[in-house]
């Protein structure tokens, strides 16, 4: 090889590795970290990265939902999304927005509304036990029947596809205990199962003990049936519809 060879191949090196291509990184916004393998950048949780994930988590949306249905009721301008991320009621409603679906919460807006109506209860307190029964107390008298009935009927026509059962056997499918539970939790309204002929027929099949949990848990509902018999004749309607 001779000089101008020797120039030449140098030359050619030097541009190869001018065009090489310039190392890749990814950056994190949250925290500012730099990560030289994508896996890496991916996989790496920080604050700020967990708290954009749980936003745009179902949970997370719900969460924002609330926020704006409690900033509506309190009658203020409702923050976008971004803002709400950032502000520190953010962790109290994406705790609320689990609570929620733990306990099933039943007509989550009356619910607000109820929080501010009862000397304005601050979010933080709205996972609290007590505030839940205080709450379930309250339903009956804050929410219509048929509202109760509409959320009702959800509820079973979820519980048809999730058991595979149709109409009349579906109370005995689920179960008495099963039964009991979403009735006192207001998932299954009172009014409901007043109208139906399949929780009569399922009721008269139960031993006394079990008949006896039922009376003082619709008790609250039987007074005011009395009195609404067009609501009651309304219900059964629904009933009927469903083959309940
Ligand atoms: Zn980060």
């Amino acid at each position: 090889m001779d000089r101008e060879e020797l120039r030449q191949a140098a030359a050619k090196r030097r541009s190869a590795a001018a065009e090489a291509p310039k190392k890749v990184e990814w950056n994190c916004s949250f925290c500012s970290r730099t990560f030289l393998r994508e896996s890496a950048f991916m996989n790496h949780t920080c604050p700020g990265k967990k708290r954009l994930e749980d936003m745009r988590s179902q949970t997370g949306q719900s969460a924002y939902a609330y926020y704006a249905e409690w900033m509506r009721v309190k009658r203020h301008t409702v923050p976008p999304p971004e803002t709400f991320m950032e502000s520190r009621l953010f962790t109290t409603f994406l705790k609320f927005a689990k609570h929620v679906e733990a306990v099933k919460l039943p007509n989550v807006n009356q619910f607000i509304k109820s929080m501010v109506d009862s000397n304005d209860i601050p979010p933080s307190l709205w996972c609290r036990d007590s505030t839940y029964s205080m709450y379930l107390k309250l339903y009956d008298d804050l929410v219509p029947p048929m509202t109760q009935v509409s959320s009702t009927i959800d509820e079973l026509f979820d519980l048809m596809v999730e058991h595979k059962v149709q109409g009349i056997d579906l109370f005995k499918t689920i179960g008495s205990e099963v039964l009991l539970k979403l009735l006192q939790k207001r998932k299954v309204s009172g009014w409901f199962l007043m109208a139906s002929d399949a929780f009569a027929r399922f009721y008269h099949s139960l031993p006394p003990t079990e008949k006896m949990l039922f009376q003082r848990e619709l008790n609250y509902v039987a007074e005011k049936v009395a009195r609404n018999g067009d609501i009651l004749e309304k219900c059964r309607e629904c009933a009927k519809e469903m083959g309940l």
